[in-house]
């Protein structure tokens, strides 16, 4: 007998299944890294029920029925910025009616109504503003952290940009040497990251939040970006990061004018970074695992433009896929929620790593890219999913629903997210709706959203600490 749904004309469920989807499947269910080859295909197969199916798959591995919030706030302390970046219209020059920098007055009365609203977390970013001394930034992260104590809080600090700290680092006189060819100029790059992170860590910065990757490919960047910092210092900054002890996160902004390979290529540049940051911690990993060959071959094979590489990496650090069950991450090896995996790995607590990445649909309205149609709501879905499934390293993907909308994270939830970042109280950069608007949602919207979705919403600080809540009181829970 046939049903009513076989009856019916066009391709159904069943047909849409890819087979050549398999072989990715079983390295997925053994844990196993996923090459550039296999991101391709999950870019152009017509089967996105399985690509999303499997991302829920190692998603639900990693976190269960658990969907992460906090409850934070934005502070972005100056929108004047040196730059002019074809895809951002945050920016303003300093004499433009709608160019601001904010005092500390402000700052404090900011941090205040954080602490009313029951905030863990001030989120603060600005332009590359061309005259505000270094001390400036020392004393927005001070003045937040002193405010937040003196109103009987405490207010995790997550600031700056790694373009940002370049920035800070020129502004400071400390990025001398930087421009050096080889070697050398690395050297004295890092070290001057190394001092800006150092003295803002000591002003009581606590994370950097991840913006400013864009796409780590040379042809976007001039194209689009030029004048802001390349990938290899923007993954010196987050590195420098690492080994102070802070932790960080990445972001993708894609759907401009980059290709896929090259969403895939920054993709795997960050899971290499992310590699060394978690042999760092002590992590042990497989040599063997890494398809690419070793170091000198990817040199050779970058120079050669097989792999599309402008840049190829430096890193030789074993594969470690956090995604390979029984896998602790390393929030729960720092803060103890998983006693009996402890004894697999011996955490270095004085090294940071890559908590989440962020995928940002890139925004078309109101900035010099306007012509350009921006991603679709399915390329966005396969987009986060792909990021979930290549980035075995990373243990968190949020779909942050100021640039997804609620409704498209609730959906990006069962499909390999599991953050929606948090209340988000004025987001002036980018976001639905193209323009710098009050953008906020209360705690119950949010955990709603999570329970629609069939998850449990849980509340993290911005380590990741589940929080336990006494309405504007807040502790991290005791593991
Ligand atoms: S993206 Fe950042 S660096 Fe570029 S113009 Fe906008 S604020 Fe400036």
């Amino acid at each position: 007998m046939t049903t009513m749904l076989e009856s019916m004309p066009g391709p159904t469920r069943s047909t849409r299944r890819d087979p050549r989807l398999d072989a990715i499947r079983a390295k997925i269910e053994r844990g196993e890294r996923l090459t550039l080859d296999d991101g391709d295909l999950l870019f152009t197969t017509r089967d996105i029920w399985s690509v999303c199916e499997l991302a829920d798959l190692v998603r639900r591995r990693l976190h269960g029925d658990v969907a992460f919030y906090n409850i934070n706030r934005h502070l972005n302390y100056s929108n004047v910025c040196a730059l002019s970046c074809k895809f951002c219209e945050f920016y303003a020059k300093a004499n433009d009616a709608k160019a601001y920098t904010r005092d500390m007055d402000y700052v404090r009365e900011e941090v205040r109504k954080a602490v009313d609203s029951g905030a863990t977390e001030m989120h603060s970013v600005g332009g590359l503003h061309p005259q505000l001394p270094f001390t400036y930034y020392t004393d927005l992260v001070s003045t937040i952290r002193d405010e937040a104590k003196k109103q009987g809080s405490d207010l995790h600090v997550k600031a700056f940009t790694a373009v940002e700290v370049v920035h800070l680092a020129r502004i400071a006189k400390m990025y001398k040497g930087a421009s050096a060819p080889g070697e050398e100029g690395r050297a004295a790059r890092r070290e001057g990251i190394r001092w800006v992170l150092t003295e803002l860590k000591n002003a009581g910065l606590g994370s950097l939040p991840g913006g400013g990757a864009e796409v780590f490919d040379d042809r976007v960047h001039d194209e689009a970006y030029k004048g802001k910092i390349r990938s290899d210092v923007w993954l010196d900054v987050h590195r420098v990061a690492h080994e102070i002890g802070l932790n960080t996160n990445a972001t993708l902004l894609y759907g401009h004018i980059e290709q896929r390979r090259e969403r895939l290529v920054h993709i795997d540049m960050l899971r290499r970074a992310q590699d060394e940051a978690l042999a760092r911690m002590g992590y042990e990993g497989a040599k063997a695992q890494r398809h690419e060959g070793t170091k000198a071959q990817r040199h050779e094979e970058a120079d050669s433009g097989h792999l599309g590489y402008q840049s190829a990496s430096e890193s030789d650090a074993p594969v470690v896929t956090l995604t390979k069950p029984g896998t602790p991450l390393p929030e729960h090896l720092a803060f103890g929620a998983t006693p009996s995996l402890r004894h697999s790995v011996t955490p270095s607590l004085s090294s940071g790593y890559y908590q989440t990445i962020i995928p940002l649909p890139f925004f078309p309205d109101g900035c010099e890219l306007e012509h350009l149609p921006g991603p679709t709501g399915l390329e966005n879905l396969r987009t986060l999913a792909i990021a979930r499934l290549m980035l075995d390293n990373f243990p968190h993907v949020k779909a942050f629903w100021i640039m997804q909308t609620l409704p498209m994270a609730q959906l990006m939830l069962q499909n390999g997210a599991d953050d929606i970042d948090g209340t988000v109280v004025w987001y002036d950069i980018t976001h639905v709706g193209g323009s710098s608007t009050h953008q906020e949602v209360n705690v119950g919207t949010l955990q709603k959203a999570c329970r629609e979705a069939g998850f449990r919403p849980v509340e993290r600080d911005s380590l990741y600490r589940p929080v336990v809540r006494d309405g504007k009181k807040w502790t991290i829970a005791s593991q």
